[in-house]
């Protein structure tokens, strides 16, 4: 079972496969040429025949219809394999700000949760972002879904995701319910307060700090001269209260996690 916190979960209990999604490819990006409303009602009709892990409105609503242990019926053959987001909209609209926001966040969830890569899919067997016209006739034949206006937009979904996946704020400011992936250490880049050997392992990654150094539980000399090292690198990162163990604050610990782990 997975449920993605943060979207609402309005559950279908028809059109979909329980227990049918074999593996996650990716993320495939449609659109609804409908309401949100109206497709989440048809999603509910039996003639439908179709439906959709996830849902967003064009004022940035975010809902999941079906669980993606489960297969959603959005892609015919790309059923098994990729995951599904309808987003309110006509054929040829291109999605709004808040759209590319909900799909960056379905993607980075996917990333977390299947280990999808954040990039655009190459295809039907790629992985990463893809869209509904990419899979041709196996796919059911939709070549203007989502049009070339939205597909226009997909490295930008990838780029709003990549920066989820890093850790830093959102572009407005709801709540992140996104955890990042990848912590070599087990430690968000959001906490303030890495560990010694934690904050000296980044500062290695991130070349502030020779990797020759013995990495220790300490906040020793050598760890704070390269903490000072990356804060002049970074002037708008030093904390205002360069004192304590460990000395960078949760913005600079955030962005020297970036620049480590490329993340
Ligand atoms: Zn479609």
């Amino acid at each position: 079972m997975a449920r993605m916190p943060g979207a609402v979960w309005r559950p279908i209990t028809i059109n979909h496969t329980k227990g049918g999604q074999q593996s996650v490819r990716g993320v495939v990006v449609h659109i609804m040429d409908g309401t949100y409303a109206g497709t989440d009602s048809w999603f509910r009709n039996a003639k439908a025949k179709a439906s959709s892990h996830f849902g967003t409105s064009r004022a940035g609503a975010l809902c999941q219809w079906v669980d993606t242990a489960d297969r959603a019926w959005a892609q015919a053959d790309g059923n098994r394999t990729w995951l599904s987001v309808e987003n309110e909209g006509r054929g040829g609209d291109a999605l709004t700000d808040d759209q590319l926001d909900r799909n960056a966040e379905v993607l980075a969830w996917a990333h977390k949760t299947y280990g999808v890569p954040l990039q655009v899919a190459d295809g039907p067997s790629g992985r990463g972002l893809g869209y509904h016209a990419m899979g041709g006739s196996a796919w059911g034949s939709h070549p203007s879904c989502p049009g070339s206006r939205v597909v226009a937009q997909l490295a930008e979904i990838v780029r709003r995701a990549k920066n989820l996946a890093g850790g830093t704020a959102p572009s407005d400011d709801e709540p992140s319910t996104y955890t990042p992936p990848k912590f070599p250490t087990g430690l968000a880049p959001n906490k303030a307060k890495p560990s010694a050997k934690t904050l000296q392992r980044a500062l290695k990654a991130a070349g502030y700090m020779a990797k020759s150094v013995k990495e220790s539980d300490n906040y020793g000399p050598q760890t704070q001269a390269a903490v000072v090292k990356f804060h002049n690198a970074h002037p708008q990162y030093r904390a205002a209260r360069v004192t304590r163990d460990p000395a960078i604050g949760p913005r600079g610990w955030a962005a020297l996690f970036r620049l480590a782990y490329g993340k």
